[in-house]
């Protein structure tokens, strides 16, 4: 290898708090599925990765811009947004569920009636909230991180959020006195996302990467790693 071969360091925009697939850990070193992922993913393909945990849309926007190469955030696959990024081969399932503050009374959707609901910009969620809030009665509030959206059901200013089912189910084991009322809805799946037409080279590196991790049983040991343990 000479210098002319050295790895290419691709710049790629994550989530701010979306555990288990990125967070910060003890250390303040971001970690989970989608990093673990995306770094060894990196490696077997030979190039380099630096992520940016700048949050869910911002991490969207940066990459339609072109300000950086590519978005893992949990970011589910979707017809609409299709039409401007291109996916990676899916990498993991996952659906829209309602959460509400543990003990209270809100119990499901038609108990929202001229109440808020907290959603996280940008987000499957915030679209399926959407859909529904005319049906329901309810008004929509944003938030640019799954915290701040949980802390607004947990204050009482809204009477649920939308999040996603896995990422909802690792907060409350981890402590987060919030309760999923709903099955999952619309159960898409995630993939690694690209400005369309921009970035073919590495859209083709992750999905042999991810196809070589699957065969390998390294992608079973990561997602294991933070569905086992706690991270
Ligand atoms: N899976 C959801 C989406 O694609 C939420 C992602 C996230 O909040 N990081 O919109």
């Amino acid at each position: 290898n000479t210098a002319a071969h050295a790895d290419k360091t691709y710049q790629i925009g994550t989530d701010v708090t979306f555990p288990p697939f990125e967070f910060a850990n003890d250390q303040n070193k971001y970690v989970g599925i989608d990093i673990d992922l995306m770094k060894a993913i990196a490696k077997d393909q030979g190039f380099k990765v630096n992520i940016k945990p700048i949050g869910f849309n911002a991490a969207v926007q940066a990459t339609q811009s072109g300000q950086i190469d590519g978005v893992i955030a949990g970011m589910n696959i979707t017809p609409e947004r299709a039409q401007t990024f291109d996916f990676s081969n899916p990498y993991y399932k996952s659906g829209v569920v309602m959460a509400v503050k543990q003990g209270g009374s809100v119990k499901n959707l038609n108990q929202l009636k001229g109440k808020k609901v907290a959603v996280k910009t940008g987000t499957a969620g915030a679209a399926y909230a959407n859909s529904i809030k005319n049906k329901y009665g309810f008004k929509v509030v944003t938030f640019d991180d799954s915290n701040n959206m949980y802390q607004d059901v947990l204050t009482g200013n809204s009477a649920a959020c939308f999040e996603d089912q896995p990422v909802m189910q690792y907060s409350i084991k981890q402590g987060t006195k919030l309760q999923i009322v709903t099955k999952p809805a619309d159960s898409g799946s995630y993939g690694f996302a690209v400005d369309k037409g921009k970035n073919k080279v590495l859209l083709a590196k992750f999905n042999r990467g991810l196809a070589n991790l699957k065969k390998n049983g390294e992608y079973d040991k990561i997602v294991k790693h933070y569905l086992d343990s706690k991270g």
